[in-house]
């Protein structure tokens, strides 16, 4: 069935603008569907495409495709098995220990510190690329620890109705900050 309706999709070729493949058992992502440059929505939900890597590459080629809608839940993409990891404190370069304290210090309106980055707009670059801790609210550069919350989507977002929670991504200033976190946060390591 599902062979059939993608047959047929790809005789549609570059006219081919909506491909529905909704509760079909697939169970991997159909990469011919690359061959659809006029493909604008992909429905996939409720299926059993499970593996991550091989789609997410697949993901990638579909960018080509200029796609303006994707739906794919319902599949076993993401497997919500959280594990212990060993925390592996790292050293922070003196870029980040001097941008640390510079930023924190001008949130603070230090005028004898904004006076002097207001020369250097090298620093003034820098620093605009400064990111907000999540639990502290301070500011950091380089080094951070990336984790995942899981949201019920809020209702002025336009996605699916099914979808029951969304994965946000919070960011972190440091080990001290993570273990202050609360029970719904999870970071994010290789395995
Ligand atoms: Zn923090």
């Amino acid at each position: 069935m599902a062979e059939r309706l993608l047959i047929r999709a790809l005789r549609g070729g570059k006219r081919t603008k909506i491909v529905t493949l909704i509760g079909k058992k697939i169970k991997k992502m159909p990469s011919t569907l690359e061959k659809l440059s006029g493909l604008k929505t992909l429905y996939l939900q409720n299926n059993l495409i499970p593996k991550v890597c091989p789609e997410i590459r697949a993901l990638t080629q579909f960018q080509k495709l200029k796609l303006r809608e994707f739906y794919c839940e319902g599949n076993p993409l993401l497997r919500k098995q959280p594990i212990y990891a060993v925390e592996k404190e790292e050293i922070w370069s003196l870029q980040e220990i001097a941008s640390r304290l510079i930023m924190n210090q001008l949130a603070e309106k230090d005028s004898l510190l904004m006076q002097a980055v207001a020369c250097y707009p090298q620093i003034r670059n820098l620093i605009s690329r400064r990111k907000e801790c999540a639990i502290c609210g301070k500011y950091f550069l380089t080094m951070w620890l990336e984790c995942v919350q899981f949201v019920p989507p809020s209702k002025s977002w336009n996605i699916s109705r099914n979808i029951e929670v969304m994965p946000l991504q919070i960011l972190i200033c440091s080990y001290k900050c993570f273990s202050q976190r609360g029970s719904d946060l999870f970071g994010i390591t290789d395995v």
